[in-house]
């Protein structure tokens, strides 16, 4: 039989109803993961799931799963999905789209009475964007043995809360919520997103067929000095833990050198502490965010931080640790061929490229065969509050997701 067609109205619909969750007024979202708003979010998906009879469960690091059967209940499931979590200036489609489109193609099964031989199971990973949790991916990682539970757990938010304290709050709201361990056997996993680059906008594709990800190696750097008097502290006695970060930063810098422009290093939060402008600062946090294709070149890049932090000699403790080693991936070619042939067969231009940004499905490529589907976003622009994807595109997109996902878990 034909794949079915998918209903792109309701997909927008859905679209239209989780923009409002977390909505800033200015056109995005803040949602960060296991807010209230973010929560709200995993009860609005359980809600559809639930009105279909889907399953719903979370497991111990909250990682939220909508599942229909199928008929070999002995089969290993079929995954989809991406993450409901936002950044605090985040869009309307990173994430979501992936969430929205494997729902769905799960009530598209259901409308036309589809049984498939293996279960299809939707997942909305917990802490993908690592905006109030460091590091991201957390969810993911934790499900694939790449990080303790325990280290999930201990991770805290700038208020001092914790992961473990937010999932109680999760729960809480969330009554009905099963928890359940999760299979160990999973067949394959496919995540659509948007591409958050402007490849396949400039190519005109409307389907991007990943090949892999990129490595991320996310380090913490941290400076101890004293608390004093702004006005009254001479100079030369200081132990201000903000120099000591500037000059740390200037190393980094300079360990980051590459005259190729394909290493990616990013400082995007940096806590000084007390921050009062008359109090000389005691403490600063720094995170540090490295991105290169080959795994030698960000694993050196990453030791040339370690080993600058080392050698610091001014008056503050420098403490400097890896938070992630993700390495680089490639996709599985078989699942990459069925995404090509899908679009293919639904006459979408589409083309292969490789991911900048990480993704979930990084991690479940150790695990099962994994693919990506992308799709175009205006401008290339992401992480923004005027991302914008077009409907027409999240169609295709959701379309081409529908056909691999039955193709893999297999209908008559
Ligand atoms: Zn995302």
């Amino acid at each position: 039989m034909a794949f079915p067609l998918i209903d792109p109205e309701r997909l927008m619909d859905r679209h239209a109803a989780m923009a409002a969750v977390g909505a800033t007024g200015r056109g995005g979202v803040d949602r960060q993961a296991l807010s209230a708003e973010d929560i709200a979010a995993r009860a609005l998906l359980i809600g559809w799931a639930q009105a279909r009879g889907f399953a719903c469960s979370a497991d111990t690091v909250g990682n939220l799963f909508v599942r229909r059967a199928g008929r070999d209940p002995a089969a290993a499931a079929v995954l989809t999905g991406s993450h409901l979590d936002s950044q605090p200036t985040g869009g309307n489609y990173d994430g979501v789209f992936g969430v929205l489109a494997g729902l769905e193609l799960m009530e598209t099964l259901e409308d036309r009475g589809i049984a498939t031989r293996r279960p299809v199971e939707l997942v909305s990973w917990t802490n993908e964007e690592g905006a109030r949790f460091q590091p991201a991916t957390m969810g993911s990682a934790v499900f694939a043995g790449a990080m303790p539970l325990a280290e999930a757990l201990r991770a805290v938010d700038r208020d001092g809360i914790a992961l473990a304290d937010a999932l109680e709050a999760m729960w809480a709201a969330l009554p009905d919520l099963v928890r359940h361990c999760p299979v160990a056997a999973i067949h394959a996993y496919v995540e659509a997103h948007i591409e958050q680059g402007p490849v396949l906008e400039q190519a005109e594709a409307v389907i991007g067929v990943v090949t892999g990800i990129q490595g991320l190696r996310a380090l913490a750097v941290e400076t101890f000095g004293a608390e004093g008097h702004a006005g009254t502290v001479p100079m030369a006695g200081r132990r201000d833990a903000f120099v000591a970060a500037v000059d740390l930063v200037a190393a980094i810098r300079e360990a980051c050198r590459d005259p190729e422009d394909v290493l990616r290093m990013t400082i995007g939060q940096f806590r000084v502490v007390p921050g009062s402008p008359n109090t000389i600062p005691a403490h600063v946090r720094f995170t540090v965010d490295l991105r290169h294709p080959d795994d030698g070149r960000l694993a050196a890049t990453g030791d040339r931080i370690l080993e600058a932090c080392r050698r610091y000699r001014g008056p503050c403790r420098v403490e400097a640790r890896e938070l992630l080693f993700s390495h680089p991936v490639d996709f599985d070619a078989a699942i990459r061929e069925r995404i090509a042939r899908h679009a293919e067969a639904r006459g979408y231009r589409h083309r292969a490229l490789r991911s900048g940004a990480t993704h979930d499905a990084k991690f479940m490529a150790g695990l099962c065969p994994t693919g990506m589907i992308f799709v175009p976003c205006r401008g290339g622009l992401s992480h923004s509050e005027a991302e914008e994807a077009s409907a027409a595109h999240l169609a295709a997109g959701a379309q081409v997701l529908s056909d691999t996902v039955i193709e893999l878990a297999g209908h008559d």
